[in-house]
Formats: C-alpha cells, structure tokens, sequence
C-alpha cells in the first residue's frame, strides 16, 4: 500500500519517464490498484447539498449521512457547493478523512458567468463572434475557479428548432455550423490552453444527445429523431467540442428510438468514446439513470445502474443508483469490473489533470478569490460583449439612434427598471437585481433632463422562480394611466417589453412565445398617443412579433444581457455603438409555425414557385417574419460582384469565393457576411440552405472591402444514405449574403481529383 501510495500521489518532478499523459495513466492505475470496490464506485457518485459545510456538523437525516459518506470515500464529486470556504470544508472531508483522501471535483452550472454575468448563450450567439464567447467563458472560469470550483456544466450545445422550449437561451440556437463554432469557443474559454491552470475549469458537452429536439418544445418530452438528423444536425457541435478537447460530457434526460441516451450504447460507447476517441467521462444529467424507471425501462434502481454503467454513462449525478447497486452487481458477476475501473480511470484522470493531487485546495484561495469574483475589471468585457449581442430587428424612419440632447424621450415598462431580468436564468452566483436596468443605461449615459419613467402596470403579480404557472398581471391597470401620459409629452417612446428571466431556462417552456401580461394593451394605448415607439425587447427566446411588427416603427432585440445590460443597450440606443447582431434563431410569424428552421429539406414539392399543393399553410405565411441570420445596421451594405476561382471544385482541392462588400450608409458599422450552400443532388434530402461559413466585416462609411471565402471538400460532407460522413459529387449552388434569405448566387461542381485532366 505504501508503495503504491507513493506513486500515484508523487509529484510532478519525479523521475517517471514518458509524457504527461503516461504518467497520469501510470498514477491512475497505481491508485486503482489498491482501491476497494466501494472506494470505486464513489468516485462514480456526485452529490449535491443543500446545507452548509461550514455549519455545525450536521446531526442524522440525509445530511448527516452524505458527511459520512464523504468520509467512507464513497463521493466523488460535489455540485452546487459554492465559495472557497464551503468548498475546502467538503474537500477536507474527503482529503482529511477518506482512506485514500482522494480529492473531490467540484462542478455548477457556471453557464453564462458566475457573479458577472454575461449575455445568455443565445444572445451571445447573435453576435456571431465565437470569439466573444470564448472571452466570456474564459471570464466566467476565472471567477468560479477563484470561488473554488473547478468544474462546469457548460456549454449546452442543443441545437433547437423550437421557441417553446425554454432552454433555447442556454445555446446557440437552430444552426448547427453556428452552434459547433460557439460550443468550440466556450469550451476553449471555459478551459483555456491548459486545464491545469487555477484560473480554469473543466467544461461539459450536454445534453449528448437530442435533448433541445422535445416534442412540442415541452421541456423533458420525448424526442424523435431519425438516424440522418442525429447525425447532421445534432452530433456536430458535440464532436467540435470533442475536437476542442472538451474534459467531459453530460448525457440527456430523453430517449431515443426508445433507449434512454444514459443508457444509449450506440451513443456513448459505439459514438463517443468508439469513433470519437473521447477519453474523458460521461456524467449522467439530475438522476437521469433513476429517471430510467418513469422512463419505463428499467423495473428498479438496480436495472438502471446496470445500464447505465454497460452504456457508459461513468458518474451518476444527484441519484443513489451507482452507490447502492454497483457493488453488489460486480460482486454478483453481473457487472464485469473492467467497466467500473474504466469508469473510474476517466474520472481520475481528470483529477490528476487539474492537479487536485497535488494540491487538493489549489482552487481554495481566500485571496483568489476576493480578488476575481466580480472584479470590476470584467465589466468592461460584460458592456462590449451585451452590445455586440443586439440585433436591430426595424428601423423605420431611422428612429435609431436616438439623439443625447434635444430630443425629450419617455422610457416605459416595468421591464425598464427590472434589475433581475437582465441576469436572465442560469445565474449562478450572481447577486439579485443586480444589473444595470435599461433605466439605469439611458440616465448613465445622457443624465435625466431630458428622460421621463413610468413603468406601467406591474408585469408579473409575484416575483415567483420556480412555479407551475408563473403569475402574469392580467388585470390591475395600475401605472397604466401615468405612462400614457408619459409617452404623450415625449418625442419618441422607448418601450421595454418581453420576458422576466424566469420565463426561460429549464422546465419554462410555454405554448405561447407571446407578450403576457398586459403589455400589448400598454402598447396599444401608447400608440394612440405617440406613434414614435422604439420597442426594446428583453427575452430568452425568439417571441412571435406579429401583433406589433407592422404597428411600430423600431423594434431592438436585446435578450437577457447581463451585468451590464442596461449601459449595453445605451450604447446602441443613443449611437455609440452601430448594432450588428444577427438573429441566431428564426422569430415565427405565429407559434403554429414551429419548429421553425431554415435549414429544412426539400419536401419534393414545388418550393419557389408555390402551387396550392405546395408545403405550407392556407391561413399564413410559411416564412419566418424574420429569419435566421438577420439583423439590420444603421448603416447600410451592398453585395456586389460574387465570383468563383474555378466552377469546379476537386476533392482535396479548394475553391475561393469572393465579392465586394460596400458600406453605403452614413456610420462605420460591421456586418456579418454569410455563405450558405445546397447540395443540390445527393443520396438524402438536403436542406434547401445550409450555413458553411460567416465572416464580420467591419467597414467604414463609404469604404469597400473584398471579401474572400475559402471551401473544400470538408465544407460539403454530410452523413449520407450510406452512413458515412463524406461529400458527394455534383452540383452546388452557394449564397453570399446578409442573411439566410437574401444573396448572391452562384454554384459550382464538386468533382473527383482526376475528372478535370479528363475534361
Ligand atoms: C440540467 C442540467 C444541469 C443539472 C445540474 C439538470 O436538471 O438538465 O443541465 O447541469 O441539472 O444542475
């Protein structure tokens, strides 16, 4: 024991020779050497605790015993343990007082900042500058690694296609290509260049896989899902995860083709660690392997916890299945003990990663993290990065920007002076009502000589987070009068409606993505009064705009932005920052419209010159109202002049597209230039348009750039007929263009290496 001991808690200087990687794997097997069956399946259970570990040691009841627990080294892993203080006194339990003292990881929901708070993913999406999500990640690692976690359970790369689903604000939306750049970003901010680093954590890929595809868009529905859009569309941005070198993955509540993806071998075993080589573990979702029983599937716990660990799901989070069954299903020959030290080895090996055997409380830094947690130095990056995530959905008239002086403006809504909402949901440890309120924003940035407030009825009746039905004023017209009179006296209304932060997020999905409350009939009366309305909307997910759309002349999209939402939003509002956000969702005409996408197949019916037998509906529109990828400036870009290096592209070979792009308005703004292609012929149905590439451009009034794209082969492979990801040869027709609807057409052949010299 001793020796054994000696060499897996020895110190980085040793004499062990190899790379970094053999000696973990050298210290990893020493340990798992002389570890009992029991000690093994402890390093496969995650707990959570509700109490404090700084507290008087905890007398009988589950608490009592989860300490005892620890102490038996029965616990692998915490969540939502949060500071140092609470922290290093879990960890000591373990270190101190577990046979072994093999140091806990702690992991929370760290998903769009810990205490300053970044714009929801969605937002930050709109951006399209995966950059800013890395900065943001980064940002937010550094303050939860100060606070003594060393783990997250982000990024969410669902893909979803459904505005319902209250999860669509924890990703990057609908498209896939933009939903690999961004999960890539934040897994590479979230865990920077090394992960051994205090100031980093270990990042999670989740829900693997399907989960943003619940029917209807009711959060925890079933999922159906056929081979090619499991393949196409949602594996994708779990794979650039992979590629980034994302430390672990978190599996998914629902099923699929029946088989719950906890225990989905052709997920996590053929998949993920089979033809992806993922080394790292798999964390089951809350009691996602003892939700196997309402699944239907399994008789008992015991059943489940076999499944599971078969399937390869390594750590089981919030439930008792690993901790009560493993044991005894190893004991009793059902379980072969290679999966349990498989299992083991991933989840110690990354505690050796993170260096928690060296140091066990390296994350346990008083100073640290009085330094970092909410250092006023990240609000700068929180300010630049909530305005880069605001998209200009109209701008009739040019309302926007709004002048500094001489211009009287009435701000309205309770939304206005909401300090809450901004934070949005998955907050972490941020403070309530502690962001800049868009009031707070406008009277920062031009005093308040020339602004007035009346926040009008009450938006919900009781600030309640977690409810069956949240409670919106339906009735009390109170406030209603006085912002009437408000917008009457003023030149132009600036009018914040939309959501609270606790009508998006897990288990908020809604049959409505509509205005609740009373704020359509604030709207109305408003209007009555003064036409001059720039609606500001604050929401987590696309809303059905139709009943203002046409009604006002400016609508500005600004999501849940963070900390520093409201000085954000005055940025854009009065001209100090040009928005060029981009929609990374398509906002639906009507809800009967989801799920809503761009990227749909070809339904073999006549598609651009419509026929009655078309796909589409008698009684509206089958288009978004505003679709993916668009976002308006207040300036204006011309597309000019696409062409092709060749009209052929070989495989192994690459193409250059370029045009010109001009700014012909009067401010230096940027835009995001997109390239969407089609594969016009292959072996399955492919979507009308498909995203392969975007740049942002920033261009100086009057100035023109040339803008060069570069494809391959790469670019044009999809999971075909056959099974495999590759590109099939033919014709392409490929976009440049300001959004999914609207550029400039060319299109080329994809041919094979040798067809040219034939030619
Ligand atoms: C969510 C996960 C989250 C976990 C821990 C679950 O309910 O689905 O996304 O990481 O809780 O908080």
């Amino acid at each position: 024991l001793i020796f054994a001991l000696s060499i897996w808690s020895c110190n980085p200087e040793s004499n062990l020779k190899g790379t970094d990687s053999d000696r973990i794997t050298l210290k990893v097997d020493s340990l798992l050497n002389i570890m009992t069956l029991d000690e093994k399946v402890g390093q496969l259970s995650q707990y959570s605790t509700l109490w404090q570990m700084t507290g008087p040691v905890p007398t009988g009841g589950t608490e009592q015993a989860l300490y005892q627990k620890i102490k038996d080294g029965r616990v692998g892993s915490m969540l939502n343990v949060v500071g140092v203080k609470e922290i290093r006194k879990a960890q000591e339990l373990a270190v101190e007082h577990s046979r072994l003292g093999i140091p806990m990881i702690f992991g929370l929901d760290v998903i769009h900042g810990y205490q300053t708070i970044f714009p929801i993913p969605l937002a930050e999406s709109a951006s399209w500058e995966p950059d800013l999500a890395r900065l943001s990640a980064s940002i937010a690692a550094k303050e939860a690694s100060a606070a003594g976690l060393n783990w997250t359970f982000a990024p969410m790369v669902d893909i979803s296609r459904d505005a319902r689903w209250g999860r669509v604000m924890e990703g990057a939306g609908e498209d896939t290509y933009l939903g690999c750049q961004f999960g890539q970003a934040r897994v590479r901010g979230f865990q920077g260049d090394d992960l051994k680093s205090v100031h980093t954590v270990a990042a999670c890929a989740k829900h693997f896989a399907g989960y943003g595809f619940a029917e209807s868009g009711k959060d925890y529905n079933t999922v159906e899902l056929t081979q090619h859009t499991l393949h196409n569309v949602i594996l994708p941005p779990f794979k650039a995860c992979l590629d980034a070198g994302v430390a672990t993955f978190m599996n998914a509540f629902n099923t699929i083709d029946g088989v719950p993806c906890t225990a989905n071998l052709e997920l996590q075993r053929t998949i993920l660690k089979g033809s992806w080589g993922f080394e790292g573990f798999v964390v089951s979702d809350w009691n996602s392997i003892g939700e196997m029983n309402e699944h239907g599937v399994v008789a008992n716990d015991k059943e489940a916890a076999f499944k599971a660990i078969v399937a390869g799901s390594d750590m089981d989070m919030e439930g008792n299945c690993y901790s009560e069954n493993l044991s005894e299903l190893v004991e009793s020959g059902e379980v072969n003990i290679e999966l349990i030290n498989d299992a083991v080895r991933r989840v110690l090996k990354l505690k050796f990663e993170l260096g928690l055997f060296e140091d066990p409380y390296r994350y346990c830094d008083e100073e640290r993290e009085k330094k970092w947690v909410n250092s006023p130095s990240f609000k700068k990056s929180a300010r630049e990065i909530a305005k880069r995530s605001i998209v200009l959905l109209k701008n009739e008239n040019k309302v926007l920007p709004l002048q500094k002086k001489g211009q009287k403006i009435a701000v309205i809504g309770a939304l206005a002076t909401d300090k809450d909402s901004p934070i949005g949901n998955w907050r972490a440890e941020a403070k309530k009502h502690s962001a800049v309120s868009l009031w707070e924003g406008f009277t920062n940035k031009i005093g308040t000589e020339n602004l007035s407030l009346a926040e009008g009825p009450t938006y919900v009746q009781k600030e309640i987070e977690f409810v069956d039905f949240l409670n919106y004023n339906n009735s009390d017209r109170r406030g209603m009068t006085e912002a009437i009179n408000t917008a009457r006296q003023a030149d132009v209304v600036v009018l914040a409606m939309g959501e609270n932060c606790y009508q998006s997020g897990e288990a908020r999905s809604q049959t409505e993505i509509n205005f609740k409350g009373l704020q359509l009939e604030l709207l109305n009366e408003i209007l009555k009064v003064n036409k001059n309305v720039v609606v500001v909307l604050m929401n987590g997910r696309p809303l059905d705009l139709s009943p203002i759309v046409d009604r006002v002349p400016t609508i500005l999209e600004t999501w849940h932005l963070g900390s520093e939402s409201g000085n954000a939003i005055a940025d854009v509002v009065f001209g100090d920052y040009n928005p060029a956000g981009k929609l990374p969702m398509s906002f639906p005409r009507s809800v009967g419209q989801l799920p809503l996408y761009y990227n749909h197949q070809w339904t073999g019916r006549p598609h651009d010159n419509e026929t009655v037998f078309s796909s589409r509906y008698t009684d509206n529109e089958k288009t978004a109202l505003f679709p993916f990828g668009y976002g308006l400036s207040y300036s204006s870009f011309k597309y000019s002049d696409l062409s092709l290096s060749s009209s052929t592209l070989h495989r192994g070979g690459t193409l250059d597209l370029s045009l010109s792009l001009e700014n012909t308005g009067d401010y230096d703004g940027e835009e995001v230039v997109q390239l969407y292609i089609r594969d016009v012929v292959a072996s399955a149905a492919r979507p009308v348009k498909e995203l392969k590439a975007f740049k942002k451009i920033l261009l100086k009034k009057g100035e023109k750039k040339d803008v060069v794209f570069q494809l391959t082969e790469k670019d044009l492979e999809f999971y075909t007929a056959n099974r495999k990801w590759e590109a099939e040869i033919g014709e392409f027709e490929v976009w440049i263009g300001t959004n999914s609807q609207e550029g400039l057409k060319a299109s080329f052949r994809l041919i094979e290496e040798d067809e040219n010299l034939v030619i």
